[in-house]
């Protein structure tokens, strides 16, 4: 199978490099091997601090709702961390005391949402508040196992009968002037959390909870929608597990699934992430890219890798993949000339990208615009 670009991995810097491509014509393919990023993600896009208007009509006609305001956000375990864009989910505000009294609302046996934190927090922040749990019958079938009770699984239930939450809460609601809900709304619908807001008489706050992420998981699913409707091949589960490269230039790749069948591309465009996503691998000798063993930022003297104090900026989060300006993916001192690396896999270390989301977007954009000059005539 021959394609114009063929991208390795599909979390948010695989899926905005492959949606840009395609949307301009160029025969794109992803191959991704799992989880990402994505499914971790806390509604909150770091380090994109102004807004980016190319991003705005990506997400736009993706169907992902987000809005850009700084400010605050409340954080899973009750704390306040800056923000400026986000999903439409997780509301920002100007200063942590955004209520006086709030009602935060749980679901009888989901725990991994922590009401007691968040009480914690938010009375540190002068803000009382009281706890209700609601029983629906519509989740008793998952409680009978503590493991079907999960975002995700609530989320596709709740989903179809979020009016019988808003009304409980109405019927429940005293002097309060906020409620606290667990972000378990809205997989498939990202309508749903602004219903609920819609319908209730006060303000509506959706707080984190452990992953899955639910707002998460429903931007890969609409970005990787996105990428389908405009003619890309997702290749879902699969892996690229060998690769083959002649005089600075990649040919082709295998994957696990397609066996025998080489994918060939006149572009490839890395987007594998870091150690939580296996882009990269630390062992006793080194720190290597997984799929090309291209050339890697790191300390050498492995006691450099971290700092023991927990609260640190660990030094192996800035690990990355070597470049050239423009991103080609360097390998044994030669950067490769169709190989370009974008996002978490570059590491922390480049200022003109930033951190998190705004790395992953800002330098698949880059890659995107390089190979695109090759067709500019
Ligand atoms: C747990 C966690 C939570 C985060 N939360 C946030 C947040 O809330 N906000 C924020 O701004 N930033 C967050 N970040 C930072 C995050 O790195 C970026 O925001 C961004 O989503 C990273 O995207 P990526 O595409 O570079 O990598 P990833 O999202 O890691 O995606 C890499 C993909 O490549 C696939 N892959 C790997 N190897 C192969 C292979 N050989 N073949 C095929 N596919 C392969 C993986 O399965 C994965 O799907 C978080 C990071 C982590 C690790």
């Amino acid at each position: 199978m021959k394609f114009d670009t063929l991208v390795i991995g599909g979390g948010l810097a695989g899926l905005t490099a492959g949606i840009s491509l395609q949307q301009k014509g160029l025969d794109t393919a992803i191959v991704s091997t799992g989880q990402s990023a994505l499914h971790f993600f806390s509604g909150t896009f770091e380090s994109l601090e102004s807004p980016s208007e190319r991003l705005a009509e990506l997400f736009s006609a993706a169907g992902i709702r987000t809005h850009y305001s700084p400010g605050v956000r409340l954080m899973p375990l009750g704390s306040f961390r800056p923000a400026a864009l986000s999903l439409e989910d997780v509301e920002l505000f100007p200063e942590p005391h955004f209520a006086d009294k709030v009602l935060i609302v749980n679901f009888n046996g989901y725990s991994d949402f922590f009401p007691a934190f968040l009480t914690e927090g938010l009375e540190a922040q002068r803000m009382s508040c009281r706890l209700l749990e609601l029983d629906p019958p519509e989740l008793q079938a998952l409680r009978q196992s503590p493991s079907e009770m999960r975002s995700v699984q609530i989320a596709r239930i709740m989903d179809r009968h979020w009016e019988s939450v808003v009304q409980a809460i109405r019927a429940a609601l005293r002097d309060e002037d906020a409620v606290i809900l667990p972000q378990v709304f809205g997989l498939k619908d990202p309508s749903i959390p602004g219903r609920i807001r819609q319908e209730l008489p006060v303000r509506v706050v959706f707080a984190g909870t452990q992953p899955p992420s639910v707002p998460g998981i429903r931007t890969q699913q609409l970005l990787r929608r996105r990428f389908e409707l405009a003619g890309g091949t997702f290749l879902s589960g699969d892996e690229v597990v060998q690769t083959h490269v002649h005089d600075g230039r990649v040919h082709s790749v295998a994957t696990r699934n397609l066996d025998h069948h080489y994918l060939e591309a006149d572009h490839f465009i890395l987007a594998t992430g870091t150690f939580f996503a296996k882009g990269l691998a630390a062992s006793p000798s080194g720190i290597r890219e997984s799929v090309f063993g291209l050339d890697v930022d790191c300390a050498a003297d492995r006691n450099a890798w971290y700092d023991p104090s927990f609260a640190a900026d660990q030094p192996y989060l800035h690990f990355g993949v070597r470049t050239d300006a423009v991103l080609h993916a360097v390998k044994d001192g030669t950067p490769m000339q169709n190989l370009y690396a974008v996002g978490s896999i570059l590491g922390g270390t480049r200022p003109e990208f930033g951190s998190g989301a705004g790395l992953a977007v800002r330098s698949a954009f880059a890659a995107v615009d390089q190979i695109l000059n090759q067709y500019a005539v």
